[in-house]
């Protein structure tokens, strides 16, 4: 490390010439900081550290949003949010209304709300009981009791449509440009990022992290943060510690560019369908989700790539053609699925873990990690800088899985 631009201390060289020649002569390099995992939550941790002037290396094995962050809906939603989650939700918001601007980029971010929607009485008894709750915790959001109201906010919701929920500060944004555009500002701020690096595992000394090593070298460092979505579990395991994560999978049907017809997202009262339509034009929407044990495909450009059933694409079809009728006669352009890292309770994992020291996993977003992205960058700042965060973290300890029952609850995807 030195002392770079503006007294920041800076990653020295990293470039491919000395990093090949380094490692012909058996060097190895030493950043502060290795990031094992290249979506929102690894690349927004990247930004944060690099911003306090830590020497910072990300790994990714493929490209940057290649798994969850790439797949994902992105909704940025704080409605529907557990309680515990809530405040994350909360601070994240706070966050993505200037990120585009903190990070010199068009994220495509829009904050014109969500809207959870109910098919019969019993699904707005549902929407109901949960804007009750969530107005008990501070959320400020509305519930729309006829099909007027709703359609004087977004008239391109089915009239069959009979109740809802609104929060007006919920909405939504462009995962690969975000996911990139915390990479290219962490770069500025000296951050390395190494794309098709595959970390095969952790090294450890003395119950201390020092480094990780991929197939073709060796990386020290005093600190490693996991954020690995659902490929977590498999590298916490060679070192004893668990973490039980479920993967489900989610379909994702987008149609070809359309006029402006829905600038919300929306969500429905039993997580069977979500939608909204991106910054180009095209109608995103996914459907509920499945359990899988299929295997992760490799695209011809070295891509991960999951293909959903045809049968399950249909239903996605059906649906969201049912609470968004533009959908169903709009061409199709795109089909694919992601992968849910599901814990058992549906929260993350974000912990300093009390048995290997130097090592942070922020991991297990059950389907609602793209959101809180912003807020995790910054706390696993603060877990690796070993300060205080003015957000609690108490309900996101592995710990609480070490019981051997621990149930599983269903994934709650509204947008
Ligand atoms: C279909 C779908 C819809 C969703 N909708 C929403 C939504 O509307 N709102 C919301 O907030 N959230 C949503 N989510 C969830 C959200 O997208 C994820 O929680 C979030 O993107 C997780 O980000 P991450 O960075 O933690 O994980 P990921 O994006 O999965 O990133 C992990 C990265 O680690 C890399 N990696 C793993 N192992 C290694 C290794 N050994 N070496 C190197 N690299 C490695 C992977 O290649 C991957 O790029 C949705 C998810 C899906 C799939």
């Amino acid at each position: 490390m030195a002392d770079g631009p503006q007294g920041k201390r800076t990653y020295l060289s990293f470039d491919e010439r000395t990093f090949s020649c380094r490692m012909s002569l058996g060097e190895v390099l030493l950043p502060d900081v290795i990031i094992i995992g290249g979506g929102i939550s690894g690349t927004s941790a990247a930004y944060s550290l690099a911003k306090e002037g830590l020497a910072v290396v990300l790994l990714e094995q493929h490209d940057l949003a290649a798994m969850a962050s790439g797949w994902t809906l992105a909704g940025v939603r704080q409605s529907g949010r557990h309680p515990a989650e809530l405040p994350l939700a909360m601070a994240a918001v706070q966050i993505w209304k200037d990120l585009g601007a903190e990070l010199d980029a068009d994220i495509e971010y829009r904050q014109k709300g969500n809207l959870r929607l109910a098919r019969d009485e019993a699904e707005a008894e549902i929407i109901s009981r949960l804007v009750d709750e969530q107005k008990a915790l501070g959320l400020d959001l509305d519930f729309l009791g006829d099909n007027n109201a709703i359609r004087a906010i977004a008239p391109a919701i089915s009239n069959a449509v009979v109740a809802a929920s609104f929060c007006s500060t919920d909405g939504h944004a462009n995962p690969k440009a975000t996911v990139n555009a915390y990479a290219r500002a962490a770069e500025r701020l000296g951050a390395e990022i190494r794309l098709g690096e595959r970390v095969n595992d952790m090294l450890v000394e003395r119950g201390r992290v020092v480094g990780v090593r991929t197939p073709t070298a060796t990386y020290r460092a005093p600190s490693v943060v996991m954020t690995t979505g659902i490929h977590t579990a498999a590298l916490l395991k060679p070192h004893g510690l668990s973490l039980p994560l479920a993967l489900r999978m989610v379909t994702v049907v987008r149609t070809r560019p359309l006029p402006p017809v829905f600038d919300q997202v929306f969500g429905t009262a039993r997580a069977i369908c979500a939608g909204r339509q991106e910054a180009s034009g095209r109608l995103r929407i996914t459907g509920g989700s499945q359990a899988w044990q299929g295997r992760v495909e490799t695209s011809d450009d070295g891509q991960p790539v999951v293909r959903p059933p045809t049968s399950v694409v249909q239903g996605v079809i059906e649906r969201g053609s049912f609470f968004l009728p533009a959908f169903g006669e709009a061409p199709l352009e795109d089909v694919w699925a992601g992968l849910l890292d599901m814990t058992p309770d549906g929260l993350p994992v974000i912990e300093a873990t009390p048995e290997i020291e130097g090592l942070v996993v922020a991991a297990g977003f059950s389907g609602h990690g793209f959101c809180l992205g912003p807020a995790t960058g910054r706390l696993v700042r603060d877990l690796v800088l070993k300060r205080p965060s003015n957000l609690s973290l108490d309900a996101f300890r592995r710990e609480r899985f070490l019981e051997s029952d621990h149930g599983q609850v269903e994934p709650t995807l509204h947008g």
